[in-house]
């Protein structure tokens, strides 16, 4: 995976996946974020600096501080989590017929729990994660993340949703870069499933649908068709 600075999206804002080069109309209504610390999305993920941390004193001290503690492995890095994916993320995904990431979403699909709001990991996955922590984290191939390739790379990188999109593994800001960087997680996660939750709405889902399992036919024409009204320009 790379960050989006070595990425050059040419028709999104920088800090978003590309799939909301789609949905121009929702560019001025995203949280603010910490535009100031553009430079700590400069990271050379082809070299990860997470590798080698902890192999002694030195090394540790050239990556600190760090959001985790490492080191990761290389076939995962910091793709080590299932995220939680919004409808219209997962309705752009599928409507990228000719995406690579089509068998990587299948698999993420078939090991999710499916609803109209989205597609989150199933409870054995979450409690897995939870219990892995920062200490553990990226040090575990079991908890690879679904969408990620053997080579290492993102198969769903146009689309991710914000937990990827704002991962920062260490601040040229130090500790209160970090921080600005979880905040700015916490806000763009908030925003994206608000999202996800007006588009089912104006589906003529209720909140209590929302906390149904879907098909997977059901859950699929429910993401493209919240796509399909983002893309017509609908905003909320
Ligand atoms: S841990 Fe940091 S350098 Fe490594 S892939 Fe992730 S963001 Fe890039
Ligand atoms: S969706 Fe992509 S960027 Fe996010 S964790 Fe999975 S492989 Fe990594």
């Amino acid at each position: 995976m790379s960050k989006p600075s070595t990425v050059l999206p040419a028709d999104s804002p920088i800090e978003l996946s590309e799939a909301y080069g789609s949905y121009p109309q929702l560019w001025m209504k995203r949280p603010y974020w910490p535009v100031n610390l553009r430079h700590d999305l400069n990271l050379n993920c082809a070299n990860c600096r997470m590798l080698n941390v902890g192999d002694g004193h030195k090394e540790s001290l050239a990556v600190w501080p760090r959001r985790d503690w490492g080191p990761f492995l290389p076939q995962v890095k910091c793709c080590a989590h299932q995220p939680y994916w919004p409808n219209y993320l997962l309705g752009a995904a599928l409507h990228d017929a000719n995406g690579s990431g089509h068998s990587h979403l299948a698999v993420l699909l078939e090991q999710s729990e499916l609803t109209p709001w989205g597609a989150r990991p199933l409870p054995k996955r979450r409690t897995a994660e939870a219990r892995s922590g920062q200490c553990g984290y990226g040090q575990d191939l079991e908890l690879a993340c679904p969408m990620l390739t053997r080579e290492g790379q993102c198969s769903a990188w146009r689309f991710r949703p914000a937990t990827c999109s704002t991962y920062v593994c260490q601040s040229a800001h130090a500790v209160s870069g970090l921080a600005a960087w979880r905040e700015y997680e916490g806000r763009l996660v908030a925003w994206e499933s608000e999202l996800a939750h007006q588009l089912v709405w104006q589906l003529g889902y209720t909140n209590d649908d929302l906390r149904e399992s879907l098909s997977h036919s059901e859950a699929l024409n429910i993401y493209r068709r919240c796509h399909e009204l983002l893309r017509s320009g609908w905003a909320p």
